[in-house]
């Protein structure tokens, strides 16, 4: 420890010592509780103290240079160090940082925005409600729903209906409609009317003789199941992601949404996309349920929406659904930073180098069919390797028993986890979920930035994967 080292000058004066690695692991475990950490765990071993970024690379407090194969949580979608980005912050600030839009008030960066989003989203989306994250996403679309209903005098319609391994954030709204038994354990109460179909994720839980088509529909029709079981006229949405991210970036099968898409509007009940990470581009589509071909009724933004420079989330309100509550009276739900000035400005500004820099197009046409066929070269005919799956910048690597039975490892998650941290010691960051590997890279990743990612995780996965004994 460095005792010269004053925690609160070291942050404001230049002059000051430089804090070393070990200072800043003492003060984070003193004093910081990390997120979905154990933290007793995480304290002996110490944290890697992360001091800045730059394009798709991290460097940490010991100047090791590490690719970031996640974009930060999903979100760093125009990469770090974008100074565009930075100055529209900066502009910002001095203008005007903070000024709220609660009571007959509103300002340049959120009209600019909302007229951005609406440009950008499916023609129907024309209405937007801003909050602070994806949870908050979330938490509003099940006011909207509400509120919309109510509007229709169909007040009885009060049951959501969400996934088994669905992700929706960490607010108590957004854990109950998660499907993780993990969240759901710490949690004494959760939100009611929140019920749950099972996912639709064929390697893991298709029986073996059904093909992904039959297994689609099937997985679909609980849906339809679960709607008669609770009865049409108290059903209001079914909330999901477009495909699974933090559930291990799982697709699924192309029978899946069409027939969900049915269901939804033959019983009138509302689709919720949760596009958090599926959208800006993350699939090569600006938006992933695009990449699907469905329509749905509201959309849950955060992450790219900002690319992560600041925390912003919104909702995207199909018009069939925002007509009615522009003309029902006061909606009561909003944040103090519903639509943050600063937050809007980075917001546009990254939209703007999302549009202008044809990086969308790039995911769709070029970067995105290179990762995925780059990882299925390495991974396609793998021993251990179940199936690849993705499109555009995001793929889930499934560990296998064996691959052609689809038979899993009793012990998958702790090799996944295994393959995560020895792919983080060679400098990748790589996500463990289950015994999935997942990979997500910033949308500006190069060519020869994919293939040092592939190379490290198809290293970390094999070295591991020996470790075990299991090649
Ligand atoms: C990350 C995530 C959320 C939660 O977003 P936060 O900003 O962490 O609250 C919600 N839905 C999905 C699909 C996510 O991946």
């Amino acid at each position: 420890m460095n005792h010269d080292f004053d925690p609160f000058t070291a942050t404001v004066q230049e002059s000051a010592p430089a804090p070393t690695t070990a200072d800043y692991r003492a003060l984070d475990a003193a004093h910081h509780l990390h997120p979905f950490s154990d933290m007793g765990a995480l304290n002996r071993a110490g944290s890697r103290v992360i001091v800045k970024a730059d394009g798709v690379y991290l460097w940490d407090s010991d100047g090791n240079r590490i690719i970031d194969g996640m974009a930060g949580l999903w979100c760093v979608n125009v990469g770090y160090g974008r100074q565009e980005l930075a100055q529209a912050a900066y502009r910002q600030l001095r203008e005007l940082p903070y000024y709220n839009t609660f009571f007959k008030t509103t300002h340049p960066p959120v009209i600019a925005l909302s007229a951005r989003l609406a440009a950008l989203t499916p023609a129907p989306f024309k209405h937007f409600f801003y909050c602070n994250s994806g949870s908050e996403g979330n938490d509003t679309a099940l006011r909207i729903v509400y509120r919309y209903w109510a509007a229709q005098g169909k007040a009885s319609k009060k049951y959501v209906i969400a996934r088994k391994n669905g992700y929706h954030g960490s607010t108590i709204a957004g854990a109950t409609l998660g499907g993780m038994d993990s969240m759901h354990e710490q949690m004494p109460s959760k939100v009611e009317h929140i019920v749950h179909i099972d996912q639709p994720y064929f390697f893991g839980e298709a029986p073996a003789q059904l093909s992904p088509e039959a297994f689609g529909l099937e997985r679909a029709r609980q849906l339809e199941a679960k709607i008669l079981e609770l009865g049409p006229d108290n059903v209001a949405a079914f909330v999901a992601e477009p495909f699974q991210g933090a559930g291990g970036v799982i697709f699924p099968p192309s029978t899946y949404w069409p027939e969900i898409e049915r269901i939804c509007r033959r019983y009138d009940v509302l689709l919720v996309a949760d596009e958090v990470i599926g959208g800006f581009g993350r699939t090569g589509k600006w938006f992933s349920h695009q990449h699907f071909g469905f329509e749905p009724d509201l959309l849950t933004l955060a992450k790219g929406l900002t690319s992560g420079y600041v925390p912003m989330g919104a909702v995207a309100v199909h018009e069939r659904v925002a007509a009615p509550i522009v003309e029902n009276g006061e909606f009561n739900h909003g944040h103090t930073y519903s639509g943050h000035p600063v937050a809007a400005a980075v917001a546009v500004a990254n939209l703007t180098l999302l549009r202008d820099e044809g990086i969308v197009e790039r995911v769709e046409h070029d970067t995105g069919p290179y990762f995925q066929s780059s990882l299925r070269e390495a991974f396609g005919h793998h021993p251990r390797i179940g199936e690849v799956a993705g499109a555009g910048l995001v793929a889930g690597i499934q560990l296998a028993q064996s691959p052609r039975e689809r038979t899993r490892f009793a012990n998958g998650s702790d090799i996944a986890l295994a393959c995560r941290d020895r792919a983080f010691n060679g400098n990748l960051i790589m996500r463990a979920s289950g015994d999935r590997l997942i990979l997500s890279p910033p949308l500006v990743v190069s060519h020869a930035e994919i293939d040092e990612i592939v190379d490290k995780a198809k290293h970390a996965i094999d070295a591991t994967l020996r470790q075990f004994g299991l090649l």
